[in-house]
């Protein structure tokens, strides 16, 4: 594996800077995981585009500077206990375990959960537990998480997901109909309910029920 030439890694940060991620924490962990071994076969050489791309079971890995705006809406300390629903490839999961002190990642699709691992055990991050699961449930046994990310469009934020976010915690979820633009919306916590406000239009895969075909 060869990594981003000197070239590709300039633009990969310019493009993530002009797109609005300009946290120097967030920006330095981009910088410290290469996205090349979460992109596989054909679309390998274009790892370093700040564009999504195919991955196995019909996936997508997320575009970068949508990677970048979601971590940087999670405002992590490095004390976080981070949940994230919809593993994918992994980059995404790779850029938080940078970033927090454990994170939790499920997918529905066992062989993305397996191959992420994968990635995660050669690269020496240590603090990622990857699940087989529908994550629209959560992780009950490991709640409750300061964070909570969700990488699937959701039509509303799962209520599972609500019940097992900290007060005082936050979680940055896509909603809207599964096949049109969505927000990207920031729930936060508070002693008595919830706050919501609305980030950027994105656009992600569904969060689906039950397991992949594949689990
Ligand atoms: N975060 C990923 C991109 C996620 S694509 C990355 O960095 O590459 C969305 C993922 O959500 C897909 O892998 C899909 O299988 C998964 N997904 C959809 N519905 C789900 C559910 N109910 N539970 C767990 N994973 C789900």
């Amino acid at each position: 594996m060869t990594g981003p030439s000197a070239e590709d890694k300039m633009q990969f940060l310019f493009a993530l800077r002009s797109k609005g991620v300009t946290d120097r924490r967030v920006l330095n962990a981009m910088e410290d995981i290469d996205r090349g071994p979460f992109v596989r076969g054909v679309f390998a050489g274009r790892a370093y585009e700040d564009t999504p791309l195919p991955i196995a079971c019909g996936q997508t890995i997320s575009q970068p500077s949508v990677v970048g705006v979601m971590t940087q809406a999670l405002d992590l300390s490095g004390r976080d206990k981070v949940l994230e629903i919809g593993t994918g490839s992994g980059y995404q999961a790779a850029v938080l375990s940078r970033l927090a002190r454990r994170v939790y990642t499920v997918d529905r699709h066992r062989r993305l959960v397996r191959e992420a691992g994968e990635i995660f055990a050669a690269m020496g991050l240590s603090n990622i537990t990857t699940m087989v699961g529908d994550g629209s449930h959560g992780v009950p046994e490991q709640a409750p998480f300061d964070r909570i990310l969700v990488t699937a469009a959701a039509e509303d934020p799962p209520g599972p997901l609500l019940a097992q976010l900290k007060i005082g915690g936050i979680m940055v979820v896509p909603v809207g109909q599964s096949d049109a633009v969505q927000q990207l919306i920031r729930v936060r916590r508070t002693e008595t309910g919830f706050d919501y406000d609305e980030l950027r239009p994105v656009r992600f895969v569904p969060l689906l029920e039950g397991l992949g075909q594949d689990s």
